[in-house]
């Protein structure tokens, strides 16, 4: 995420200092996460299902727990890749690391349940639990 500017460097040797600025897609300002509970019940994976429904939706679960993921550019993001607002940007912007980002591989790699879509968390509902029947009630 920090790119303050974009420079050719396409012969360079690849480093932490220089990774951003020859990001082409720049992957990292492209959607946003959020965590959420352990989904535990039947209703929980309802949820879920009614999430990843909807377009550019998924879900995952990795080292730090379950999370889902909405992919849409951020508004700041230009055309060459820079930040539009690098001297403002959000704490998550700054905080971010590109030790070992999207750069380096699909963030799905590091994913333990990933769940780009409907059809792939009703058949992990299906194998979670013995009898599954879409339309489960929120518990009393
Ligand atoms: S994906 Fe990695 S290399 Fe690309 S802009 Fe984000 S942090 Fe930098
Ligand atoms: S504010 Fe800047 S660094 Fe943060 S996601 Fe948007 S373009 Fe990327």
């Amino acid at each position: 995420m920090n790119k303050p500017r974009h420079h050719e460097l396409q012969s360079i040797e690849v480093s932490n200092d220089n990774k951003c600025d020859q990001c082409t897609n720049s992957k990292c300002c492209t959607y946003v996460t959020q965590q959420i509970d352990t989904p535990k019940s039947k209703y929980d994976f309802e949820i879920l299902l009614w999430q990843v429904s909807h377009k550019n939706m998924g879900a995952y679960k990795d080292e730090d727990g379950w999370f889902i993921i909405f992919e849409t550019e951020c508004t700041h993001l230009e055309m060459d890749g820079r930040c539009g607002i690098y001297e403002d940007r959000p704490t998550i912007c700054r905080s971010h690391t590109n030790d070992y980002c999207e750069f380096d591989a699909p963030a799905e790699e590091g994913f333990k349940l990933w769940f780009p879509d409907y059809q792939s968390l009703l058949v992990y509902c299906k194998k979670r639990f013995k009898k599954w029947s879409t339309g489960n009630p929120p518990p009393n």
